[in-house]
């Protein structure tokens, strides 16, 4: 699987290119990996994995993801790392 960085890459790839919405999820259904390729990583999702079926409310498409995939693609449509929040910058308390 590759590192967090080059799944962070693939998941701004997939919000520019529309594959995947940014309107986020309808309903997420988890279960053990089927053989299903990850929308995100394009690996297939192995028996011992955890895969989600995640709906979305765009179309009514559904994508097959792995559960950290998942979990980056979440963070990357709510807080793009574009923006590169600087740490400890805002400390006013
Ligand atoms: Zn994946």
């Amino acid at each position: 699987m590759p590192a967090e960085q080059q799944l962070r890459e693939k998941v701004r790839q997939a919000l520019r290119s529309g594959r995947l919405p940014e309107t986020g999820p309808e309903r997420v259904l988890g279960g053990l990996g089927s053989g299903s390729r990850c929308a995100i990583c394009e690996a297939i999702i192995a028996a011992g994995e955890i895969e989600l079926e995640v709906r979305f409310r765009t179309g009514g498409s559904s994508q097959t993801l792995h559960l950290r995939c998942f979990s980056i693609f979440e963070d990357e449509r709510r807080h793009p790392s574009g923006l590169q929040l600087s740490s400890g910058a805002r400390e006013g308390a």
